[in-house]
């Protein structure tokens, strides 16, 4: 029997790339005054996201797991036999996420924009609308919903431009569209959960030149408005508001070259010659083939056959190994290197049925001291100095909620939130879910009385279903 509280609403809003650097920036800006006040009576945390890579970080973030459970490790991955290199899909994905749960619950879930985006996994008692920048059309589920896709569609066919600011107006249409589209399945539809990531800020940090901690340009601060507007439609329906972002964001003063290292030392073997099919391709090529567009670059690529261990991509942090003899080598190479914090066995950082589908060694640049790591191309240099933007492995948590009272302004790992949501809605929790005893404690007061279910069995179920109907 499952006693769960089915009259309680609970509205998730992921932004992907938060900090909270950032976000106090436009606080401070006072352009988004519904965030700020939930920000203000919600708890608050630092959401601790390694890798802090959108595929693996929203799926630890919406399956109460870590990527050692469900599987997905970065954006792309070599194919152990033929090292082809794959884009991870919810194909990959060995436990559902919570709008997936909560169907199997009879518990109604609307999800806008899932990660891994693609395919759509169908499950009764869920309205899913689902955009990937991998896949051009807006998909949905059940069909019935395909106006909402529909109106979703009609702004992605303009695509966006590639400067700052046509990325901005781009994504205020976006957003607006969303909204629109949230105002009508928010009201029309039943729903105890209701969640939507937005890819922003992401897109506009990586795009945009100022100095994003500290000014705002005018239609940034628009689209923050409009955002804003979203979350108000959401949070005054909602018992319970959640904010949360997948990694931060952050500047960085020396990149990395993890396959440099490697082909300094002799582990690597490199290749200049372009098109040849050894050549390691970067998850920026990898992803640009997905979607058919040819990429030449004129750079000196790894030879994936004839290396005994190389870096996979950027934000991959893994390393494969092809030769196991060379893993103690590595692991001292890459652990004397001043600006990494680590270098691991993954079994040494993910724990779970799937680690063997991770790169057998898991490197973490100290992100703190201003090192991030560069792309997988070989270019002569250990480290190259400039002013450098990307991700960082500290996220945003919000809760703001009834009665509970929890204890906040901590760091947590990212498969606690899903867990923590659950657990205010009463429903069993994933008896394979993560950092339980966190969970404990951060309930003050009354602790809550946790059950347990295995939803892992429908989902496999679930997902062979998903992969018959060929949603496309
Ligand atoms: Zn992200």
């Amino acid at each position: 029997m499952v006693t769960v509280i089915d009259n309680i609403r609970v509205s998730v809003i992921g932004l992907d790339a938060l900090s909270w650097g950032y976000l106090d920036k436009l606080i401070d800006k006072g352009c988004i005054p519904e965030i700020k006040s939930i920000i203000g009576k919600g708890f608050k945390y630092v959401l601790e996201c390694f890798p802090p890579t959108t595929p693996p970080s929203w799926s630890s973030i919406l399956t109460g797991v870590n990527p050692g459970k469900h599987g997905i490790f970065a954006f792309d991955y070599v194919d152990p036999e033929t090292l082809e290199q794959k884009l991870y899909t919810a194909m990959d994905l060995e436990h559902p996420r919570i709008h997936e749960m909560l169907s199997m619950l009879s518990i109604k879930s609307i999800m806008i924009n899932p990660i891994p985006g693609y395919p759509v996994v169908p499950i009764s008692k869920s309205i899913i609308i689902s955009h990937t920048i991998l896949i051009p059309k807006p998909q949905c589920y059940p069909k019935s919903k395909e106006k909402y896709a529909n109106m979703l569609a009609e702004v992605v066919r303009r695509k966006h431009g590639e400067t700052c600011f046509e990325t901005l107006e781009y994504h205020l249409k976006y957003v607006s569209v969303l909204r629109e589209i949230v105002e009508k399945l928010a009201c029309e539809e039943p729903w105890n959960f209701f969640s939507i990531i937005l890819p922003i800020p992401d897109v506009i940090l990586h795009k945009c030149e100022h100095d994003f901690l500290k000014e705002t340009v005018p239609l940034e601060a628009k689209l923050f408005a409009e955002v804003d507007r979203l979350v108000k439609t959401l949070s005054q329906i909602s018992d319970t508001v959640v904010l949360v972002s997948d990694h931060g964001f952050s500047y960085y003063r020396k990149l990395i070259r993890i396959n440099d290292i490697l082909a300094r030392e002799g582990i690597l073997e490199t290749i200049s010659k372009h098109g040849f099919e050894g050549a390691l391709k970067e998850y920026k090529e990898v992803k640009a083939e997905f979607s058919g567009k040819h990429v030449s670059v004129d750079e000196t690529f790894v030879d994936k056959f004839r290396s005994k261990a190389f870096y996979i991509s950027k934000w991959n942090l893994g390393v494969y190994v092809r030769d196991p003899k060379v893993i103690p080598k590595v692991l001292k190479i890459l652990n004397n290197v001043n600006g990494i914090s680590w270098a691991k066995l993954r079994e040494n950082v993910f724990w779970g049925p799937h680690v063997r589908k991770a790169p057998h060694i898991i490197v973490r640049p100290m992100f703190e001291k201003g090192f991030v790591q560069g792309d997988n191309k070989i270019k002569g240099v250990i480290y190259e100095e400039g002013l450098f933007k990307d991700h960082s492995p500290e996220g945003v948590f919000a809760v703001k909620t009834g009665n509970v009272k929890l204890l906040d302004n901590i760091k947590i790992p990212n498969y606690l939130v899903t867990p923590l949501i659950m657990s205010l809605m009463e429903a069993p929790l994933s008896n394979v879910s993560d950092g339980l005893n966190v969970l404990q404690k951060l309930f003050i007061e009354e602790k809550p009385k946790i059950t347990f279910k295995n939803y892992i069995a429908k989902w496999r179920i679930l997902k062979k279903l998903a992969s018959k109907i060929g949603y496309r």
